[in-house]
């Protein structure tokens, strides 16, 4: 991944993030109490929230809602030979470099200059040396090569070890897709960026088998696919682009990838890989297991290893970037500084806040029977600590595109309640029998 040093100051720091991130309950350092764990973040009550909605928004669109993609959810610990087989023992590698002057390591490929970023020192860099990584462990009790096993550094294994189990189950016909979602480990040497880049991160990735002569064609509209993706969920168009690799950059499986890349808070950086691995992976495996995994053409008479595209991405990138893209500083009608996450409803956290008035016990019993009706649909959040305006300040800050407020004219009057939005923050007035549903209109491709 490189970032483009001449690109436009995005308007977000990531310090204001990281702190947004932390006071509101999204993402924590990992064993904060003891000093914390480069490359390992822990998800709060809201994170996990939104993390969930990026998932479910995911398999919505590339399973729920085709015909030719099915999903799995393979073991994180596999065969060793799988590794073997798919060349990340050999090739999975990043070359690094220490500064001899500071000794902070580096990799070789994100430097700039031969200026060390730490101290400043000018060519004091050692050679580069590969380093693999894969972090590994030891299965049952004797901790020796032969119990040596890994991390999956990719879920994508796990869908071409089981490409018959799944062929064949679900009696499936070219060209299909298998989805995935779970965690993978990198022992990156320089984790950094928040959580941009990590050594625990979660991927979503689908493999989707074609015949090798559309699979070009195929390519190309994964790329749209995706990208129609990312538009539904709001992300703004002119902060994504889409980068072709050259040909000296492709992954060792690889004959193109695109990269969607995003301008995150420091610069340009990739979101989202979409690569054509060809034949690479299901032939490797055949030889590596002496399994025949190919796909029987009934027209053709003949067997076929099919080619594969894939487009793979990171949950908690995919995060970082909804984030990045969602924050907005804003003067509000009082000329006070409100911050808000326009986050897409799908994606927010919390979809609605029930907000009494005040503390009044004449109002409590109301609000609570409001919650009540309001969470059996959605996440929610009671608050009723502080002002009104301070309570509607944290949940723009957090992306809560509705609050409902439950006043004296609902419990003495029209048992009405106001609905209001977070972005135009206009209020209507709704009458609580038609609630639930007023609330639905509002929340477009919330499930
Ligand atoms: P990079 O060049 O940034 O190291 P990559 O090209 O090795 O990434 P892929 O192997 O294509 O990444 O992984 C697919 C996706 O998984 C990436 O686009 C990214 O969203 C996510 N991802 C990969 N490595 C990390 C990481 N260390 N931390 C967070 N997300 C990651």
């Amino acid at each position: 991944m490189t970032l483009d040093p001449d690109a436009q100051k995005p308007r977000l720091d990531m310090e204001t993030l990281v702190s947004l991130c932390k006071r509101r309950g999204f993402i924590f350092q990992s064993s904060e109490i003891y000093g914390g764990l480069q490359g390992a973040w822990d998800y709060g009550p809201l994170g996990v929230e939104m993390t969930a909605n990026i998932k479910r928004a995911w398999w919505r669109a590339m399973v729920q809602e085709r015909d030719d993609i099915v999903g799995i959810d393979a073991s994180i610990l596999m065969h060793p030979q799988v590794w073997k087989a798919s060349g990340h023992v050999d090739t999975f590698v990043d070359p690094m470099v220490d500064c001899r002057n500071c000794q902070s390591r580096f990799r070789e490929d994100e430097l700039q200059s031969d200026v060390c970023p730490t101290c400043g020192q000018r060519g004091q860099f050692t050679e580069p040396r590969m380093f693999n990584l894969m972090l590994r462990t030891f299965l049952g009790p004797v901790q020796d090569d032969a119990a040596t096993v890994y991390l999956r550094p990719e879920t994508a294994q796990g869908i071409f070890v089981n490409f018959e189990n799944v062929l064949n189950s679900m009696r499936r016909k070219l060209p299909f897709g298998i989805a995935q979602i779970g965690k993978s480990f990198r022992n990156e040497i320089t984790p950094r960026n928040f959580i941009f880049r990590v050594r625990e991160l979660e991927q979503m990735e689908m493999e989707y088998f074609c015949y090798p002569e559309t699979s070009l064609a195929l390519h190309e509209q994964w790329i749209e696919e995706r990208r129609n993706w990312y538009a539904r969920f709001g992300l703004k168009m002119e902060n994504l682009r889409v980068r072709a690799h050259a040909k000296e950059e492709l992954s060792h499986y690889s004959q193109a990838t695109s990269d969607f890349e995003y301008l995150f808070p420091m610069g340009w950086g990739e979101l989202e890989g979409v690569a054509h691995r060809g034949a690479y992976d299901l032939t490797q495996h055949a030889s590596s297991s002496g399994k025949q995994i190919s796909y029987f053409d009934e027209e053709r008479k003949e067997h076929i290893v099919p080619h594969v595209i894939e487009p793979a991405l990171g949950v908690g990138r995919c995060m970082l970037a909804f984030m990045t893209d969602a924050y907005d500083e804003e003067i509000d009608e009082k000329g006070e500084k409100r911050v808000v996450l326009h986050l897409h409803p799908a994606l927010a956290p919390i979809k609605v806040a029930v907000l009494p008035l005040s503390r009044n016990e004449k109002l409590t019993p109301k609000a609570r029977e409001v919650h009540a009706l309001v969470r059996k649909h959605w996440m929610t959040q009671y608050d009723d600590a502080q002002s009104i305006g301070r309570r509607y300040r944290r949940q723009d800050e957090i992306g809560t595109p509705l609050c409902v407020t439950v006043d004296f004219q609902t419990v003495e009057e029209d048992n009405a309640v106001t609905i209001r939005e977070r972005d135009s923050m206009a209020q209507v007035r709704v009458p609580v029998a038609g609630l639930v549903d007023a609330l639905r209109d509002r929340l477009p491709d919330v499930v």
